[in-house]
């Protein structure tokens, strides 16, 4: 992250549409910490990466009529250093390798990431980028030392007589392949012999080209047989002299040893393609090999494999109680005793984390997949030795196997993720196999993501309005915004379905703040045609990730700010589980909210934890007894003993109290005996859109006025608003009613 902490990220893309696609997946992902530049062209793109100054940079494999591998490399060989994730197209697999040898950081395929793919991604890109750094400082030190080498003429030199066939080969030149002197004649083939085999031919296509003027120098790199037997990287680098009329005398050059800065750069490959930490081969690379698998199979089609996905349970626990450094130990000996459970040809791989996957290739049938299953859970709940420290833990398995249908490497990873997912909820220390219904709740479950993601560009939300009456005087003393989404193909859905999704996708925290600027300004608006006394309150649901949302005081206050609603007549409703979840943050939101002048209320109360022993320590204002409560109360007042307590509790600790789901007149008149302040149900009014509780309010100052019954002026205006309940509760309005500037 750069210094304001937020992510600055590069986004070279050509086409608009993608790249506002990408940005809003970024957005969702990072929201306000999230810095994003666009540059379409390759030049300006080219020149920003050079001048660095972004934590990550997300580049597009198709730019115009050039590709952003060339850029890439351009890039690099000038010096860029900022991680760069390549976003290729479905039928760029060619590219990836190509593209990690070139130094990318990662590659996502466009269309097929989500916002968690590339959080993940990005996560591993920045982390990938300090290990490169550090190897090429390697390098670059390397490089040093041979430019000193060379001036103290550390390098081997060799003078070829091309007229009479000999070479002179300096002592140096000798002596860096271990030979005395003497132990070298002066023939060429002392030389080519020395040559690897398999560099041999190419050395001597090379020189042949030198010799022929088609190449300006020979420079070439190749291995050379060493006198204890093994091979040395050498430079071999020489220009030819020619007489007058352009005949070949002499070639005349030096040889270098770059053993070194050879395996520098093998292990800048090596790295490119594994995990630092367990030395195992990572996600490119295990992608890699899936999709190898893949194609093996569209070969030859009994060729089955499968893939695992592992995650220890319960890591966090060892990384936050014992340390960052115990728990990369276990996962070195958790790499190391997966390892064991491997046979010949199967790859295991991390992702990052604790997160590890098996590749298991070639098998006969499930059995096969099962018993590795079983032996490298078992494996892993062998008690961990470490550092004198007995460590226990498990893991949870999904498993995906191929050719069930058509499968890329990606879906087949994500597949296993999702039976991970599963075995976890399944009590953790287990396996579950991927099956189809899995697959395909796990597609309705993504094109509701999808589609949630749509709903606010296609303004498909709204906010519907639901009374809350003074059960003593009848008079709406506000209203509940309760939101709504309403989609073209789902008709209208509800929020029990799609909020836990919002919460999952982080999406609630847009929602969240929309719902409650939304709010603001409506009651606002009706406060200001409506001028009760005291005035209109509404009430908002805050969910659990809102409540835990670090600027959530500063972002209500600026809502209070530009809507000019009072913090009095702003209600913020919570479950008690979203406060139970973490309840010293919770408490201290709550203490910012308070100060802000907004009460705060408990949903759904009494449904959850339950909850007596830490209501007094809450800075809460009402309680909303849960209508699983009310909707039990007989028709006789039997089984109304929690509501009872409740409404005592609530007296005792001096909060207001809310009944939820009056639906029957009987469950109001029990209601009222038992001293409920207020009410909210379908018998009062089904939640309305803003036009119908508008006309609602517009209608209840009338109520006070004697001349007519209110059930008739209710039929001759005839909205949401049920009459029925008055006639049949005795609860009448006329009398209850009082003077508009009273309590209410
Ligand atoms: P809630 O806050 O407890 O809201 C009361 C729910 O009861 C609403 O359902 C309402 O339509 C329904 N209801 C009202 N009167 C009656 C009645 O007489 N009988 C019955 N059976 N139900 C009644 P809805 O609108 O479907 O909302 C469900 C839940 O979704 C809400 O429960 C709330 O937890 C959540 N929700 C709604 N809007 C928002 C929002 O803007 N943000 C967040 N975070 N959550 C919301
Ligand atoms: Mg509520
Ligand atoms: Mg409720």
């Amino acid at each position: 992250m750069s210094g304001s902490g937020r992510l600055k990220v590069l986004l070279i893309d050509d086409d608009e549409d993608d790249f506002i696609l990408t940005r809003g997946i970024l957005q969702e992902v990072y929201q306000d910490q999230l810095e994003v530049r666009w540059l379409p062209a390759f030049e300006p793109a080219e020149q920003a990466l050079v001048d660095g100054d972004f934590d990550v940079c997300l580049l597009d494999y198709h730019l115009g009529q050039r590709t952003g591998l060339e850029l890439l490399r351009r890039a690099i060989a000038r010096g860029c250093r900022t991680p760069i994730i390549l976003l290729t197209g479905n039928d760029d697999r060619d590219v990836d390798v190509e593209a990690m040898k070139a130094g990318a950081a990662d590659y996502v395929v466009k269309g097929r990431f989500d916002g968690r793919l590339l959080e993940r991604s990005i996560r591993y890109a920045i982390g990938y980028a300090v290990e490169r750094q550090q190897t090429l400082e390697a390098l670059r030190l390397s490089e040093e030392r041979y430019a000193l080498a060379a001036r103290g003429a550390n390098d081997g030199l060799w003078d070829w007589d091309l007229v009479a066939g000999k070479i002179y080969y300096s002592p140096r030149w000798k002596s860096m392949l271990g030979y005395s002197d003497d132990a070298i004649g002066d023939s060429p083939e002392e030389w080519f012999s020395r040559i690897h085999p398999l560099d041999i031919d190419r050395v001597q296509a090379e020189v042949a080209e030198h010799l022929a003027g088609q190449t300006p120098q020979l420079q070439t790199e190749h291995r050379m047989r060493h006198d204890d037997g093994t091979y040395r990287w050498v430079l071999t680098r020489g220009l030819v002299v020619r007489d007058a009329k352009g005949g070949i005398l002499r070639a005349a050059g030096s040889q270098t040893d770059i053993t070194q800065r050879k395996a520098a750069e093998d292990r800048l490959l090596h790295d490119a393609f594994h995990d630092a930490l367990t030395g195992l081969p990572n996600r490119v690379l295990l992608l890699d090999r899936l999709e190898r698998s893949i194609v093996r199979m569209a070969r030859r089609t009994e060729h089955r494999f499968a893939v695992l996905f592992i995650d220890l349970d319960g890591f966090k626990v060892v990384n936050d109680s014992l340390g960052h450094q115990t728990g990369d130990q276990l996962l070195i000996a958790v790499s190391r005793r997966l390892e064991t459970c491997l046979r010949q040809g199967d790859t295991i791989a991390r992702l990052g984390g604790d997160e590890f996957v098996i590749l298991v290739d070639d098998i006969e049938d499930l059995k096969d997949v099962l018993n590795l299953a079983d032996r490298a859970l078992q494996e892993l709940q062998r008690p961990f030795l470490l550092n004198g420290l007995e460590l226990v833990t498990t893991a949870s398995i999904g498993i995906a196997l191929s050719g069930s249908r058509d499968s890329s490497a990606e879906t087949l990873l994500r597949d296993a993720d999702i039976a991970m997912y599963q075995a976890k909820s399944r009590g953790k220390g287990g396996y579950v196999v991927f099956d189809e219904a899995m697959h395909a709740s796990a597609m309705t479950r993504m094109k509701l993501e999808a589609d949630l993601r749509q709903a606010a560009m296609r303004r498909e939300f709204q906010l519907h309005y639901q009374p809350i009456v003074s059960l003593r005087t009848g008079r709406i003393a506000g209203f509940e915004a309760l939101l709504r989404w309403n989609n073209s193909e789902r008709g209208m859905v509800s929020p029990d379905q799609f909020i836990p999704v919002a919460e999952e996708t982080k999406l609630i925290l847009p929602l969240g703040l929309w719902v409650l600027r939304e709010a603001a300004e409506q009651l606002r608006r009706w406060q200001l045609t409506h001028r009760t006394k005291p005035p209109l309150k509404m009430s908002v649901n805050l969910s659990c990730r809102q409540f835990l949302q670090s600027d959530l005081v500063y972002q209500i206050e600026r809502i209070l700010l530009e809507t000019g609603v009072d913090g009095s007549c702003l209600r913020l409703e919570i479950t008690e589980s979203a406060i139970m979840d973490q309840v010293e943050t919770a408490l201290a939101v709550l203490a910012r909210l308070k100060s802000l002048g907004i009460r705060l209320a408990i949903d759904d109360f009494g449904k959850g934890y339950s909850s007596l022993s830490y209501l007094h320590q809450l800075p809460c204002d009402v309680l909303k007894i849960d209508q699983g409560f009310v909707a039990r109360m007989g028709a006789h007042g039997e089984n109304s003993e929690v509501v009872r307590t409740i409404v005592a509790l609530a007296q005792g600790l001096g909060l207001e109290v809310v009944a939820e789901g009056i639906e029957a007149p009987y469950q109001l008149t029990h209601l009222r005996e038992l001293g409920c302040q207020y009410g909210q149900g379908y018998l009062f009014s089904h939640p309305l859109h803003s036009e119908d509780a508008g006309q609602l309010l517009a209608r209840a100052p009338s109520w006070s006025d004697s001349s007519s019954t209110l059930p008739d002026r209710v039929a001759a205006t005839g909205t949401g608003w049920n009459a029925d309940w008055m006639e049949t509760s005795g609860f009448d309005l006329r009398l209850n009613a009082r003077p508009l500037s009273g309590p209410d």
